[in-house]
């Protein structure tokens, strides 16, 4: 039976409320603790020590993780360089099985991931749901495709040959996705593997682990050590082949100062402050919704995110309404909610380092614009910010603030765009909103940014590289170029 909606006096519209629609997590069976990953198995730490990952959205522990050390690193370093010579030896179409056993796994069990990943990092299940998990097993089927193609891949450069074992490090905002960019490559081209997930969301890849056993990937050839940032900067000491580091410039460079002159191959994925420019022929509508799409996604937890945007004077009025217009019908809360849009901050200290920032916007004499929303009692939340009236030299122009904060310039012509897209230490990504094609081909060729979105933003697929210029780091992931920090070539040989 259908209730008759009550049309209030006058000609304002029926108020329209959400009635929750969480998703359940019965679909996810958590252990109270989990070892490390070591030679196909979970064992305990060495160490001995162990530490709570919780729940971002409700500070409520979820888990206790083991906290690797030096010793445990190097016992799982050790493992992996034992498991290489019989997984190089395995002929790549049975690696290619390997992988694409996974992919499958990824795909059986995509809704127990999606909901432990918004359990575990705060991102609303309806992005874990329908992106993280999807492009999860996409970067396996993907890189499983290129696993006895390689002698096609790079041809006249050689026959290519793994490097040997790869030490990978992850952040926080994608933990799963960022897992799946990093392993996929590196065991399709041969290599085996030991990946530190990042400390506040380590859950994710420990089910990834059981997956890996499942596929019955041989043991040794992944293994995954949690811990912090001790445990990170302890792989990067260890003797492996290969570094492949996402996450902030600052440790970025540090990585890149502890492995100079080893010899240890490197590939950094970090930081950025992406320029989203509109133009006043742009389809406005639908910038609106990219421009919202590019810094609201993942709570703005993104090195790629829209996070400046720059607006062409004459259209600068009519874009500010509609975007604070759209920013009132956001929602904002429990991420589980398959209505949410705005998920939990990751975490205390991400909270804090948001608050900071936007304290020094409003500081140094920007206008701030936040629609009133209630936020839950517990966890970490932050509401979406707008900010007008930012000038370049202010810090909410120039440093990453990882969080749903979006800076407002503006500017005349192209040429101003273009200065002021690239007046930035970074250069990771950039959005372009015209309905002129030249005018795309334009502004692409002169944005020092690795990928350029034109009407559209955070478009992601694996076999479209990414990977960023000056202090977004070097080296591409994702598809032919994300294969070759994992190989060397012998001359002469093909
Ligand atoms: P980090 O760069 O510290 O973390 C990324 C990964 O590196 C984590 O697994 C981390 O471990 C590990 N790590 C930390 N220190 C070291 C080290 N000395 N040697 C090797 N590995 C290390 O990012 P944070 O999580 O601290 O976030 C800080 C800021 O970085 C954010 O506010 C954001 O601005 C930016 N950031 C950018 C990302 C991007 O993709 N561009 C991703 C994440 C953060 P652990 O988590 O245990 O500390």
């Amino acid at each position: 039976m259908t209730e008759a909606i009550e049309r209030p006096a006058g000609d304002a519209p029926p108020e329209w409320e959400y009635a929750s629609a969480p998703e359940s997590t019965d679909v996810v069976r958590l252990d109270d603790r989990y070892g490390l990953f070591i030679g196909g198995e979970f064992v305990e730490p060495k160490s001995g020590r162990w530490f709570p990952t919780i729940s971002p959205s409700t500070e409520e522990t979820l888990a206790e993780v083991a906290d690797a050390d030096a010793a445990d690193v190097a016992r799982a370093v050790d493992a992996a360089r034992d498991a290489a010579p019989a997984w190089q030896g395995l002929a790549p179409s049975e690696r290619a099985k390997h992988i694409f056993r996974i992919a499958r796994q990824v795909q059986e069990r995509a809704r127990e991931l999606a909901v432990l990943e918004t359990m575990n990092g705060g991102k609303p299940i309806k992005e874990s749901r329908d992106v993280d998990v999807p492009l999860a097993a996409a970067h396996f089927f993907y890189y499983a495709g290129w696993a006895d193609k390689l002698e096609y891949a790079f041809p006249g450069r050689g026959s290519p040959k793994p490097v040997g074992v790869a030490g990978q490090i992850i952040p926080w905002n994608f933990p799963l996705l960022m897992a799946a960019w990093k392993l996929a490559p590196a065991l399709a081209t041969g290599n085996t593997a030991v990946l530190k997930p990042a400390e506040t969301t380590p859950l994710t890849a420990l089910l990834l682990a059981q997956i890996m056993q499942e596929a019955e990937l041989p043991p040794g050839v992944v293994n995954i050590v949690t811990g912090a940032g001790e445990t990170g900067a302890a792989l990067v000491d260890s003797p492996v082949d290969k570094i492949a580091f996402t996450g902030s410039t600052e440790v970025g460079k540090a990585i890149r100062r502890a492995t100079a002159g080893s010899g240890t191959r490197l590939t950094l994925e970090l930081g950025g402050k992406a320029a989203n420019i509109v133009f006043e022929d742009a389809p406005l509508d639908q910038a609106v919704e990219g421009v919202i799409n590019g810094i609201f996604f993942n709570q703005g937890h993104v090195c790629c995110a829209g996070s400046r945007l720059l607006v062409q004077e004459p259209v600068f009025d009519v874009l500010l309404g509609k975007l604070k217009e759209r920013l009132q019908t956001l929602r904002v809360g429990d991420p589980l909610d398959k209505n949410t849009d705005v998920g939990a901050i990751n975490s205390k200290a991400q909270l804090e380092k948001i608050e900071e920032l936007v304290t020094s916007g409003v500081d140094e004499g920007a206008e701030i614009y936040q629609p009133e929303c209630d936020l839950p009692e517990r966890g970490f939340w932050f509401r979406p910010t707008l900010f007008t009236g930012v000038s370049q030299s202010h810090r909410i122009a120039r440093e990453e603030i990882f969080g749903p904060v979006l800076s407002i310039l503006t500017f005349r012509t192209p040429d101003e765009a273009i200065e002021k897209a690239n007046n930035t230490p970074y250069g990771l990504s950039a959005g372009i909103w015209t309905e002129k094609g030249s005018r795309i081909l334009h502004m692409a060729q002169r944005l020092r940014a690795g990928v350029v979105w034109a009407n559209t933003f955070n478009r992601f697929d694996p076999a479209s590289p990414f990977g960023g210029y000056k202090e977004s780091g070097f080296g591409r992931e994702g598809g032919l170029h994300g294969l070759e920090p994992y190989l060397t070539f012998e001359r002469g040989s093909s």
